[in-house]
């Protein structure tokens, strides 16, 4: 016995360990300059939880009888039996094997624009792994040590799950299976299998306002009565309303879903940690949970969207992916590398703006050595970043610091926004909805509504995409394309740059 308590609380102290490392990790990827450090924080926390969840691992456990009579309890027992558990280390280990030969081919062969498709799979795992943890504690309740034996006086003798586990078990069922199917359609989605167009049925809030009342109230009359059904009904429902939520979900808007999908999991997660008393679970997905609605808000906010319509489902305007129609047919001026050389090295300042084709091109590295030469000109470079930019939050600002840019010269949207009127080169390279006007101004427009990086009042602006007929991944057409002061340099971004930089010398 005192060898136990002494385990379980080396286990809750190295748990306790693992959370504040986990609480460090967080702090650091708060910032580009510490989010190496947090990593670190962040491997140290998981590896402390997973030894300790190995080496505290208890094969018996006793258990209570409780005897009753049909008109309730008669009598209750102290530990009768030991539980043997049904899992061994070595089949631990051999999971932890095969997942890590797994992550660690997927990691080395995915590519950076792939990355939202990799995060939502990987968010459907944690949500399946919770909808599999609750059906095993609900199959074998005894064995995960939230029921008491019951033997009546008339009838078989059952397993009796504790009021409180019911609770956990529903809502973990519940949230995992949203998480789930959600996930998986937010894959299909991003991955081009589903189109980025919203699938709006009629009357859909009515129809996913009564499946998540039904949801609810299931899960209440679940904690008086464990019948199978209402376990089974609790989790199609689920499976469904995630379904549900993310299907009227249009392209543009996807960004946030993924981030909300992302604190679906976490509170998956910690469910799961409840009905495996595992308190670095809680720790953990509570972590999670929390920053992944903390990030999904500030995403709402750049993007102008409402927080509550997210979590409710189907707020994404009607996308408009047609391309703009009369593209084509209006005046531009294309220009060369030679030409904007020219520019930027008699510009006093000269603002990068990245986006997705910078990503898609690898052109960050050719990129800061064009900020470079430039500096060596006497031009003051900075970047703007914005927060959707690319396809995956902080997707440009893990770019640039990969390119070494320093971090002085990065700049967030709300800080930079200001100074385009006193810019005299904006250098967009690769990004298109995140600098469209028509999103201040067209309320039509599927991006209507997200602020935008104010290119256009800068005195020139170079724009660097492949062709006149591409457009971006909200699927409109760009004004500051057709403007006087815009410039086209129509190439792939990387050896464009490229061709600046030979120029530059
Ligand atoms: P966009 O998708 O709007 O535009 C990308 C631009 O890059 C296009 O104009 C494309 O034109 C050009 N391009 C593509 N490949 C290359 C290349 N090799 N060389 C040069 N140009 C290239 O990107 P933004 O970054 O402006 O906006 C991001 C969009 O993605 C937003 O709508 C956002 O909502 C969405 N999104 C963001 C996520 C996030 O978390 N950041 C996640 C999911 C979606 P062309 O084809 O002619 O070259």
């Amino acid at each position: 016995m005192e060898h136990a308590t002494a385990g379980s609380s080396f286990a809750a102290l190295a748990y306790l360990v693992a959370g504040v490392c986990f609480i460090l990790a967080l702090r650091g990827l708060s910032s580009p300059t510490l989010s190496q450090r947090g990593n670190r924080f962040g491997m140290i926390g998981m590896t402390i939880a997973v030894v300790t969840t190995l080496v505290t691992h208890v094969p018996m456990q006793a258990v209570g009888l409780v005897l009753t009579g049909p008109s309730g309890v008669v009598s209750a027992t102290g530990p009768l039996f030991a539980r043997i558990d049904f899992v061994t280390v070595l089949e631990i280990l051999a999971a932890i094997g095969i997942g890590a030969v797994i992550g660690i081919t997927t990691a080395r062969r995915i590519a950076m624009t792939d990355m939202p498709q990799l995060v939502a799979a990987f968010h459907s795992l944690v949500g399946l792994a919770a909808v599999l943890v609750a059906c095993a504690a609900f199959l074998n309740p005894i064995a995960f040590g939230i029921a008491d034996m019951v033997i009546p006086m008339i009838g078989q003798p059952f397993a009796a799950i504790h009021g409180v586990s019911r609770i956990e078990m529903g809502l973990g069922v519940a949230i995992g299976a949203i998480t789930f199917s959600g996930s998986v359609i937010a894959f299909l989605k991003l991955n081009g299998n589903m189109g980025g167009k919203p699938i709006m049925l009629p009357g859909r809030h009515v129809i996913n306002l009564a499946v998540l009342a039904a949801i609810l109230l299931l899960i209440a009359y679940f904690t008086q009565d464990q019948s199978a059904w209402i376990f089974w009904t609790i989790t199609i429902l689920s499976f469904a309303i995630g379904f549900l939520l993310i299907i009227p979900i249009g392209g543009a808007d996807m960004p946030v879903v993924v981030s909300m999908l992302n604190s679906y999991s976490g509170w998956a997660a910690a469910a799961m940690g409840f009905t495996l008393h595992n308190s670095a679970m809680i720790i953990t997905g509570a972590l999670v949970g929390s920053s992944g609605a903390i990030l999904s808000y500030i995403m709402c906010r750049a993007m102008n969207r409402s927080f509550i319509s997210v979590i409710a489902g189907g707020f994404g305007a009607v996308a408009d992916t047609s391309g703009g129609g009369d593209k084509i047919d209006r005046p531009w001026k294309r220009g060369s590398a030679e030409d904007a050389a020219f520019l930027m090295s008699q510009a006093e300042q000269v603002v990068i703006v990245p986006g997705y084709g910078m990503a898609v091109a690898q052109a960050q590295h050719v990129l800061r050595e064009m900020a470079d030469k430039l500096k060596e000109h006497g031009v003051r470079v900075k970047y703007a970043i914005h927060p959707v930019a690319g396809r995956m939050p902080g997707h440009m600002n893990v770019l640039l610091a990969e390119a070494n840019v320093p971090y002085d010269e990065v700049f967030e949207l709300e800080d930079i926004n200001s100074e385009f009127a006193q810019t005299d080169v904006a250098f967009v390279i690769g990004a298109n909805d995140v600098t469209n006007p028509a999103a201040k101004t067209d309320k039509t427009s599927p991006i209507y509504g997200m602020p935008v990086l104010d290119v256009e009042k800068a005195k020139t602006v170079l724009f660097i995409k492949r062709s006149m007929g591409g457009v971006g991944y909200a699927g409109v057409d760009n004004d500051v394309f057709y403007m006087d002061n815009t410039m086209m340099l129509l190439a792939d971004a990387k050896k464009m740059v490229e061709d600046i930089v030979k120029s530059l010398d």
